[in-house]
């Protein structure tokens, strides 16, 4: 609820027993409060923050879902796209490169501890 002209308190669930006692201050955020264990006496922004910011403002936190969304989009694009990238460079080497690659390649991973059962 609204507690002052630029602040909103309310109650937020965390992974304790009791909910957080949670005050955010809209144009003072480091003057916002949360009990947690993150924040407690710290001037820091907590999740317990973000969430009571997002039930005050539900058109914000649509917003928010929205962009990040749309990153996540992209990011699937950006993943699709390297992998065309790679398997047309695949496509492209001779069978001789390509053992070259394969060899190099299970090297590394036995490197890393992951490699393969003969
Ligand atoms: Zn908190």
């Amino acid at each position: 609820m609204q507690t002052g002209e630029d602040e909103y308190t309310g109650q937020v669930a965390g992974s304790g027993p009791a909910p957080y006692q949670v005050t955010i201050n809209l144009s003072h955020p480091r003057r916002s409060r949360c009990n947690c264990p993150h924040a407690d006496g710290r001037r820091v922004i907590c999740k317990h923050m973000v969430a009571l910011f997002f039930t005050a403002f539900p058109e914000e936190a649509e917003d928010y879902i929205k962009e990040v969304e749309e990153y996540e989009r992209e990011e699937e694009r950006r993943r699709e796209e390297h992998y065309a990238a790679l398997r047309s460079y695949v496509k492209s080497l001779s069978k001789r490169e390509l053992q070259e690659q394969l060899f190099e390649a299970l090297s590394e991973l036995e490197e890393m501890g992951r490699g393969f059962d003969w």
